[in-house]
């Protein structure tokens, strides 16, 4: 594994998030070594609960953006985005064990599609949360959470201005469970992935499924399918193509041109 650690706990599968160099941002890799340790979790009668953390300052900095700055074709991105982004945060969402992420520092964009993902979520008093992917064009990220998470109204405000959310207000918008001090965070989710652990698992598994069922039925389910196509026909867009791909060759015009745009609109 290159960009993650495992770790076995007893009962508690560990996940933890390592390329601190890159604020663990996620890339192909890290998506895809994710994806086979908990596939292989799954399969394993001792695993009972799967904890989420991550070793850095930061839980993630969002998808790891410094790939080609070439445009890829709209099929092209459809395909990849649908296997490794959809599906696979799904796949956590509907995983069949309970699942806990620890997020201390910045959680940004895709990070919140491992961390909301999730079944709990603890936070550190210095978690800040933000998806300010419509900044730069895009339609938030590939997997909507945020109005499941916090609720329609304050989806919109949270989406629409890419303002970060502290983790005690995101504590009572509903995306964290609980904020816990920085030292003692692990301690406490692995105390909670404990008690869910003594439960026998075939209950928590259809007592989760039952829950997200009713999210499911509510149209949570329809509309990540279409929130995700919309996110796709966002990349279309020559806004996004430009701020985007054609950004990441210059990082410093883009961050020129996102000061200029504010300066305009925002007195
Ligand atoms: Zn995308």
């Amino acid at each position: 594994m290159k960009t993650i650690c495992l770790e076995q706990n007893g009962p508690i599968f560990e996940i933890v998030l390592n390329r601190p160099e890159k604020r663990n941002a996620i890339d192909h890799t890290m998506i895809m070594e994710i994806d086979a340790a908990l596939r292989t979790a799954e399969q394993d009668l001792n695993v009972r609960v799967v904890l989420f953390r991550a070793e850095s300052q930061v839980f993630s900095a969002g998808h790891d953006l410094s790939g080609t700055a070439e445009r890829p074709l709209a099929e092209e991105r459809l395909d990849q985005e649908l296997e490794e982004y959809y599906k696979k945060t799904l796949y956590i969402r509907d995983y069949s064990k309970p699942t806990i992420a620890v997020v201390q520092g910045a959680c940004i964009a895709a990070g919140l599609m491992i961390s909301q993902a999730c079944d709990l979520v603890i936070a550190t008093p210095n978690a800040y949360f933000s998806n300010p992917v419509a900044r730069m064009g895009g339609v938030a990220a590939e997997v909507l959470f945020e109005p499941w998470d916090m609720g329609i109204r304050r989806a919109k405000q949270f989406l629409f201005t890419g303002d970060p959310l502290p983790a005690h207000v995101a504590m009572q918008f509903g995306m964290v469970n609980e904020v816990v001090d920085s030292e003692k965070a692990l301690d406490r989710a692995r105390e909670l992935a404990a008690k869910i652990a003594a439960i026998p698992p075939i209950t928590l598994r259809l007592l989760k499924k039952s829950l997200n069922h009713t999210q499911d039925i509510m149209g949570a389910r329809e509309s990540f399918e279409y929130h995700f196509i919309m996110h796709e026909l966002g990349h279309t867009t020559e806004e996004s193509q430009r701020l985007l791909y054609d950004a990441r060759k210059d990082k410093n015009n883009l961050k020129q041109f996102l000061k200029q745009r504010d300066e305009k609109y925002v007195k």
